[in-house]
């Protein structure tokens, strides 16, 4: 049964008002509502698919996080892509924490984790998609679980926590957190990384954004909402940094879903006009990494 949402996740608000209605382009082509909170101004679909329809939205070979064999442009300029955004987000944890135990949650086939223990840092995954999972577990050996609850006897032993564009699928958003700040150390660092609705790119596209990606993700942030969210879980941002390279990313299946082609020339200018933007205007990168830790009491 769809879910209906009646309290904003982030203020507790019960007043919304209707935002857009967005196709699922990437998959079913079935329509959602995207609903924005009129207390705090958060975005997200409403009503949703419950935890346990959400799965066959997730049906696809294209779903590229979980997928290590395709051919197409898109797919190879993605891989190489991957390669590239490995090293930094690799570079942004490094600078954070120096050494210890990483948990990647949402860590897909685990090549991110499988780079960070090349580089000497103890590592573990959460994945809920099966073949993803055995996968990082039998290919990339790395030490993963299906669901957070699993973890429960490493509270407090992480010294850095990171949800690579995942926080946006997590049903049970509030709870996710609390259960994170329970596994963090208390002077880890929490690095998140989503998809920004108030980036020139998005305001662009409007309902042929790909990153509002119906119904897989269920939020959608801005950095005020972001703040906002985990401020009442008593974390503090302490820093915002761009991922450049999706605003290129998501440029393009943007043309792909409001023109039904692929306008690669067009998808580069609009993906640098988008960084340019968010520098000159203050907008925001089309995806940001969020840098937190828990506030001293
Ligand atoms: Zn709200």
């Amino acid at each position: 049964m769809a879910e209906k949402i009646s309290q904003c996740p982030v203020c507790k608000a019960t007043d919304f008002s209707g935002f857009l209605e967005i196709n699922d382009y990437f998959l079913t082509k079935e329509n959602f509502a995207i609903q924005k909170c009129d207390g705090c101004g958060f975005k997200f679909i409403n009503p949703r698919p419950s935890k346990s329809e959400i799965d066959r939205y997730y049906q696809s070979d294209e779903y590229i996080s979980h997928d290590a064999k395709r051919v197409n442009l898109i797919s190879r300029i993605y891989k190489l892509a991957r390669v590239f955004s490995i090293q930094k987000k690799f570079k942004v944890v490094s600078s954070y924490t120096k050494t210890g135990k990483i948990l990647d949650i949402g860590c897909g086939t685990g090549e991110f984790l499988r780079y960070c223990k090349s580089k000497g840092f103890d590592v573990m995954g959460v994945e809920p998609n099966d073949k993803a999972r055995v996968y990082a577990q039998q290919r990339n050996k790395i030490q993963t679980t299906a669901v957070l609850p699993e973890l429960k006897e490493y509270q407090g032993s992480f010294s850095c926590i990171t949800l690579w564009h995942v926080l946006e699928h997590v049903h049970d958003l509030n709870d996710t957190i609390e259960k994170i700040k329970s596994l963090l150390k208390p002077e880890g660092v929490l690095i998140i990384a989503v998809p920004n609705c108030n980036s020139w790119d998005a305001n662009k596209y409007g309902k042929f954004w790909a990153a509002y990606d119906v119904p897989r993700h269920l939020y959608h942030f801005t950095e005020t909402t972001l703040k906002r969210l985990f401020s009442e879980h008593a974390f503090v941002v302490r820093n915002v940094l761009p991922q450049k390279l999706d605003a290129y990313y998501v440029s393009m299946l943007s043309e792909k879903y409001l023109t039904g082609g692929s306008n690669y020339f067009k998808a580069l200018f609009f993906g640098f006009w988008s960084n340019f933007q968010a520098r000159k205007t203050g907008v925001g990168h089309s995806s940001q990494i969020f840098i937190l830790s828990v506030k001293k009491a």
